[in-house]
């Protein structure tokens, strides 16, 4: 079980989550399930996306590596103050960047994406977040990176 927190502040994000493996891009890619509203991940699981997610017209700035959660189990954060990365048909589109920050500190810790046109889910900044073991996520994939600063609070 894993709970990921803000690795600048230290503040909880999620609860104890199971790591399970990524869900296949069959899901989202078949229209039949579109606008739907099924999410990504069942509540209480997580998992690392094989494939690069970000903003969709700047190919360059898509992120490694992120933590795909289920809408419900992101707590501690608030909406981003710059309403374009809010912005969305029905909800947050995600589309545009992290559009979530830590309510402690600010932190852009990740990205809401449950427009009508999404299969709904959370994804986290591996940069931006660490684990209880106070590993960041991208580390707690790949031991090569490191420790992370502090520990969760
Ligand atoms: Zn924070």
């Amino acid at each position: 079980m894993t709970v990921f927190a803000c690795a600048r502040c230290g503040s909880r994000l999620t609860p104890n989550l199971r790591r399970v493996p990524a869900p296949g891009y069959d899901l989202i890619d078949d229209p039949t399930l579109l606008y739907q509203y099924i999410p990504r991940m069942l509540p209480g699981t997580f998992a690392v996306d094989p494939e690069p997610f970000g903003p969709s017209d700047i190919r360059c700035a898509a992120t490694r590596g992120t933590v795909i959660l289920n809408p419900g189990d992101i707590r501690g954060t608030k909406a981003h103050t710059d309403y374009l990365r809010r912005s969305g048909c029905c909800r947050p589109s995600g589309t545009y960047g992290p559009n979530l920050v830590c309510v402690v500190c600010g932190s852009e810790v990740a990205t809401e994406q449950t427009d009508c046109w999404t299969a709904p889910a959370v994804h986290l900044e591996p940069a931006a977040v660490m684990t209880r073991s106070g590993r960041t996520a991208g580390s707690a994939v790949d031991p090569r990176k490191g420790p992370g600063r502090r520990r969760i609070r």
